[in-house]
């Protein structure tokens, strides 16, 4: 089985060559091939860590795992995931194994020529646009839409210093076609990303090569998550044999879920990375789709509600309804499921720098505040201050009224 399938197991070809395979994945299960094991590790790395990479090392020259273990984990995954019965968790899958592949790509993307021609299998950005049928919808910036970036109305492409440039093998800028950029990008995602606030001409929109990452980012999470969950009997066939498989995952699960939010909000006493987050929204800077998850998943983790995320973040460059839109999902019920990233995965993002080697008291930034809250002497709480201010600005009724409001929900 071909390397560059077995790292993008979602990709047509992939599928293809599991099906030429002749594999059956029950008899696979039943046997506990090493498949399986992968696929275990796959879906609690993905629910844990939101990365689906192998401990054991990078894919392929580090890995524990072949090329099969490794392809056909991702089937075997997709049915784990199904039998968690959780459409959370179904999220979370996705958005881990799209993280993961990004960082994959990127890494590709980075292979120079010489070592790209010798034995590491790698994709082409081509080859990814293809795949997700962009190739007529995505092109690389060229001096004429140099021209045009300068001229179109519109924020942060339009006053962007236009060195994009020469078309290229790394060109800085792209242009993609307003369809498939609506498809596949949020406004949730931070101000920048709002049409409005776009260059735009003859139908399409400027982005940054990053932001193209972040589009396809979306992509592949749509395509992992297309038919999940499978309809599977439990108790039957293939349901029966990978019984304990699930059953570890739930005990997983449960065992992340939190006794309760910390329920304090002292922000003196937040982590470094949520506050250096904070602080580059309160710059005026876009934060990135993972470091707005982290600091919404961080902020509804200690207890916030909504509202009170708004709020807080009022002052920065968060937007109320992408923040509405994203710890609604958050404080969903079964929002357990979403704890904050950890250390790890936060460092891995380029969000944690490990100051003073705090990594060593805590695995995520919500036990490392719960330890300082525990620590702390006397806290006054950023809710009681903040109606406090509203009450002095707005008189005790109606600060009373709108926090009713906010108790209501
Ligand atoms: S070690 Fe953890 S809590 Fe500390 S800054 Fe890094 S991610 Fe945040």
């Amino acid at each position: 089985m071909d390397a560059l399938d077995a790292k993008y197991p979602f990709f047509a070809t992939a599928r293809e060559a599991v099906a030429d395979a002749a594999v059956s994945l029950p008899e696979l299960v039943a046997a506990d091939a090493p498949a399986v094991e992968r696929a275990r590790e796959r879906v609690e790395r993905a629910l844990m860590d939101g990365t689906v990479a192998s401990e054991s090392g990078a894919f392929p020259a580090e890995s524990a795992y072949d090329a099969q273990a490794e392809l056909l984990s991702y089937p075997v995954a997709r049915i784990l995931v199904s039998l968690l019965d959780s459409e959370p968790a179904i999220e979370k899958y996705a958005a881990a194994e799209a993280a993961t592949a990004i960082d994959r790509i990127r890494e590709d993307l980075a292979t120079d020529d010489e070592l790209r021609s010798m034995s590491t299998p790698t994709v082409a950005l081509d080859d990814v646009l293809a795949e997700f049928d962009l190739a007529d919808a995505v092109r690389p910036e060229s001096p004429r839409s140099d021209a045009r970036a300068g001229g179109a109305t519109g924020g942060s492409g339009a006053t962007a210093t236009g060195a994009g440039g020469a078309p290229g093998r790394d060109p800085e800028h792209y242009w993609i076609a307003v369809g498939p950029y609506l498809r596949l990008t949020s406004p949730s995602w931070g101000e920048s990303w709002r049409l409005v606030n776009r260059a735009l001409a003859d139908g399409e929109v400027r982005v940054s090569r990053e932001e193209l990452l972040d589009a396809l980012e979306a992509a592949v999470a749509d395509r992992v998550r297309e038919g999940l969950p499978f309809e599977l009997a439990a108790g039957e066939g293939i349901a029966a044999e990978l019984e304990s498989g699930v059953a570890d995952l739930k005990r997983l699960l449960s065992e992340r879920t939190y006794a309760g939010p910390v329920d304090v909000v002292a922000p003196d006493l937040f982590p470094p990375c949520m506050r250096n987050l904070i602080d580059k929204a309160e710059r005026g800077t876009d934060l990135s789709p993972p470091e707005s998850f982290a600091l919404m998943a961080f902020l509804v983790g200690i207890g916030m509600s909504p509202d009170e995320v708004v709020a807080f973040c009022a002052d920065t460059s968060l937007d109320a309804e992408g923040i509405r839109y994203q710890t609604e999902y958050l404080s969903d019920d079964r929002g357990t499921q979403y704890p904050p990233p950890t250390c790890e995965t936060l460092a891995n993002y380029g969000i944690c720098h490990n100051e003073e080697d705090h990594m060593q008291v805590a695995a995520d930034p919500l036990a490392y505040y719960e330890t300082r809250v525990a620590e702390a002497d006397e806290i006054t709480d950023w809710r009681e201050r903040n109606a406090t201010a509203g009450e002095a600005e707005n008189g005790p009724e109606e600060a009373g009224e709108s926090e009713a409001e906010a108790g209501s929900e």
